[in-house]
């Protein structure tokens, strides 16, 4: 029996996660739970997996979440605040943390899982974007368990060799990384129309269900620009050996090619409750409630390169990656501020490269040398993001 807190439950990987784990009532029993807003949801998903601990990430809805336990009938104990949250993946009775906040909120708490030697599910590709080499030093020296989720950084991990030597690709005869993505809603709209996307159609994802944060990403394709970042520092890889491919119909979810010509590519529907079941049983396998593949309704299989000016993220993300970790830190940050404005239309879909490239520009290469550091770095750079911003609107 493991136990497993629950970063972001009330999220869609958290709530996916849930599901999995309500499917193994004899192998995983849950801990805690954490939210930010949605305080009906949280209780509720508190009382159906009979979690421990209910944390709130700050003060402001503690009473709402008393009247809701109240009417609900739920008996575990709240906590709130940042420590309360860090406290609940490093307590000893933990095994497993999956890491599901969105954006920069899930780097300490889940750090705070790494350095407790935890197995550590992570979907929060925020929090290596802004931290890679710290977060994967701590990795190692915490002897903790990084097990991907983003469906892309799973199935790289599912193809990899089981001799895999982290930065070493030729010496496991493996030539590159094909990180697929599938463009996202707007891969054929004309380029003239772009101005007018509205938060709603930028939401709309053709073949995947999430966040509403990551389907705006996913819409520009900054998303996969922040899983090239990912994917750098989970497999220890350059650059060059990383490449994106566009794959529309999103049933290859990654592939890894090797020096003798064969590509290993993994496979499924694209339900992320296959690569939780991975990380939550690795390395055995167990049943996630997704639907087999039916190869007789796949009629066609389609690849493109992805083309720069439909997606300037993209690139934007992939030139900061060169550049280095306070690049990454800094087009995080601003990210988050130009898609939150995004949402909020405050900001056009196509300023949210232009506002993320003004941010970059304005800020020089520095040294990251701790934690506190990066969470100073991406402050700065929140804020240089707020004042584009004003300016612009
Ligand atoms: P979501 O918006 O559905 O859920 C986000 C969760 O984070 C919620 O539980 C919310 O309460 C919590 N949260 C938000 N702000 C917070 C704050 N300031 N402090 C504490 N908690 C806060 O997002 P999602 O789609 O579930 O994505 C979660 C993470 O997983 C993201 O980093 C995303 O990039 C990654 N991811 C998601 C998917 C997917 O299919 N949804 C796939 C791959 C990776
Ligand atoms: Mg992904």
């Amino acid at each position: 029996m493991k136990t497993v807190t629950i970063l972001g439950a009330t999220g869609s990987i958290g709530q996916n996660t849930l599901d999995v784990i309500s499917r193994h009532p004899d192998l995983y029993r849950v801990f805690a739970v954490t939210g930010h807003s949605n305080v009906e949801s949280l209780v509720r998903s508190a009382v159906l997996c009979n979690a421990r601990f209910i944390v709130l990430s700050n003060e402001s809805a503690y009473e709402n979440v008393k009247q809701q336990m109240q009417q609900q009938h739920c008996h575990s104990e709240v906590l709130i605040g940042p420590e309360a949250m860090c406290e609940v993946c490093s307590a000893p009775e933990v095994d497993i943390v999956m890491s599901a906040i969105v954006g920069a909120a899930g780097l300490l708490p889940t750090i705070a899982a790494v350095r407790a030697s935890k197995r550590v599910l992570l979907a929060n590709k925020e929090s290596l974007v802004m931290s890679g080499e710290l977060f994967m030093n701590a990795v190692r020296e915490h002897k903790a368990e990084l097990l991907p989720i983003d469906s892309e950084h799973n199935a790289i991990f599912q193809c990899l060799p089981h001799n895999f030597e982290y930065g070493n690709l030729a010496a496991s005869g493996i030539s590159k990384i094909l990180l697929t993505g599938s463009g996202g809603p707007f891969r054929e709209k004309p380029l003239d129309e772009f101005e007018l996307i509205t938060p709603e159609q930028a939401c709309a994802h053709p073949n995947w269900t999430m966040g509403r944060k990551i389907s705006v990403d996913s819409a520009s394709m900054m998303n996969k620009g922040l899983e090239f970042i990912e994917a750098k520092w989970l497999f220890g890889v350059d650059e060059a050996d990383i490449q994106v491919v566009l794959h529309p119909q999103s049933t290859i979810h990654s592939m890894v090619q090797y020096s003798d010509g064969s590509v290993i590519a993994q496979m499924g529907n694209p339900d992320m409750r296959t690569p939780i079941a991975y990380g939550l049983s690795y390395p055995s396998r167990i049943e996630s409630g997704v639907s087999p593949l039916d190869f007789s309704q796949l009629a066609n299989f389609s690849f493109a390169e992805p083309d720069n000016l439909r997606y300037p993220n993209l690139y934007l993300a992939i030139e900061a990656c060169k550049e280095g970790q306070s690049a990454t830190t800094a087009l995080n940050a601003s990210n988050e501020v130009a898609v939150e404005a995004f949402l909020d239309q405050k900001l056009s879909f196509c300023a949210i490269a232009a506002l993320n490239e003004r941010v970059l520009s304005k800020l020089s290469t520095v040294e990251l040398n701790s934690i506190a550091h990066v969470i100073e770095h991406d402050e700065m750079a929140r804020n240089i993001a707020r004042a584009e911003l004003r300016k612009l609107s």
